[in-house]
């Protein structure tokens, strides 16, 4: 890296919501940040799948909040009409049983969609879309990024931070230093595949959204009943072990199997109208957080939800704590 007062360029790979945050601080203390998202927009994980006439919340279902930065955080995303608490009605599913969910936790949905809070910050960052980063090279002290077609970002960077998840940041580490791959591989992330489902033949359930345990289902939702959103679209996800030993299945039959558990839940599936998505790198992350990773001799820095416990709280704290480190190195 330059001596530390030369440190200003900063390249962001990512622009979910570890991404934002780290470019969010960074440029509050007058770093000059850009941001590469391979997408067309902002929030990664926190996402909402659009069709011609419907929208469903396919990633992160909802976050909680518990460490006083994020909650803070989360305020001013509230304060912006960008998020609000959402109080579902919440079931359990297990060993064949129903019981009524005991947990009192804070729940928080972006609004309209849950992508919302990450737009909202990346209004005021400046971020190249649809732009893959296939390529770091490192010289005469400075980063050079490779994108899509194997061109070559016209800037030079001081630092650059991967806010992706761990096995796309191996691909684009494994050649450079081993102290960042080592950490990179030893990342365990798992899948999660997701059906979108229209289910015109079910009648009203008694719950808005529920965790179920030991079938290959582990999650179920209405995604009408967070606020602001309409229309009769269900979220499922596939548990991590079954999505992850079936990665490869093709989406029919991944299809299939959901369709027969839903079923067999008691959810009718007739005529139902159903998307699928594979998540490859839904969650999982370090067996023992360590919260971000920086390396001050080449200028460089890791964050996202993989090195600091998963979750969108993870996530956005992990950003902003290598983006207070680099700030540190920096002054
Ligand atoms: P990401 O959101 O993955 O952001 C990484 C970004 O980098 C992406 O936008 C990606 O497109 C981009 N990218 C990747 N490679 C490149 C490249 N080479 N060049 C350019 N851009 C690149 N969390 C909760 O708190 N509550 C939940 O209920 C919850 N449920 C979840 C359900 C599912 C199905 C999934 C998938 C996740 C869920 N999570 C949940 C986890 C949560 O979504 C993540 O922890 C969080 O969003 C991760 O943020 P991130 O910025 O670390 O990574």
């Amino acid at each position: 890296m330059n001596s530390n007062t030369e440190m200003k360029k900063v390249a962001i790979i990512g622009a979910g919501i570890a991404g934002l945050s780290c470019a969010q601080e960074l440029q509050s203390h007058g770093m000059s940040v850009d941001i590469f998202e391979k997408s067309r927009g902002p929030s990664g994980r926190m996402s909402t799948r659009r069709s011609n006439d419907w929208s469903a919340d396919h990633g992160a279902q909802y976050f909680t909040a518990r460490d006083p930065r994020f909650m803070q955080e989360v305020q001013t995303w509230v304060q912006a009409g960008t998020a609000v608490i959402w109080k579902p009605k919440l079931k359990v599913y297990e060993a064949g049983l129903w019981r009524e969910s005991k947990s009192q936790e804070i729940r928080y949905v972006g609004t309209p969609n849950m992508n919302s809070p990450g737009k909202h910050l990346a209004k005021s960052l400046s971020i190249q879309y649809e732009t893959t980063i296939s390529q770091l090279e490192r010289r005469d002290d400075q980063w050079h990024l490779r994108c899509n077609e194997n061109a070559e970002i016209n800037a030079a960077y001081d630092f650059v931070v991967l806010a992706i998840p761990a096995p796309q940041a191996h691909a684009l580490l494994k050649d450079i230093d081993a102290r960042a791959s080592d950490i990179t591989s030893s990342a365990q992330m798992k899948a999660c595949w997701t059906m979108m489902a229209n289910l015109p033949n079910q009648a009203r359930t008694d719950f808005d959204a529920a965790f179920i345990n030991q079938e290959i289902i582990s999650w179920i939702c209405q995604n009408e009943s967070k606020p602001m959103r309409q229309g009769n679209m269900w979220t499922i996800h596939g548990s991590p072990n079954w999505s992850q030993e079936n990665v490869e299945l093709s989406k029919e039959d991944a299809q299939d199997q959901m369709v027969k558990c839903l079923t067999d839940l008691g959810l009718n599936c007739q005529d139902a109208e159903i998307s699928m998505h594979r998540w490859r790198y839904a969650s999982g992350g370090l067996e023992n957080p360590i919260g971000f990773f920086t390396l001050p001799d080449i200028g460089l820095g890791l964050c996202g939800d993989w090195l600091n416990g998963g979750r969108i709280e993870g996530a956005w704290l992990s950003g902003l704590e290598l983006a207070l480190k680099l700030k540190e190195l920096s002054s």
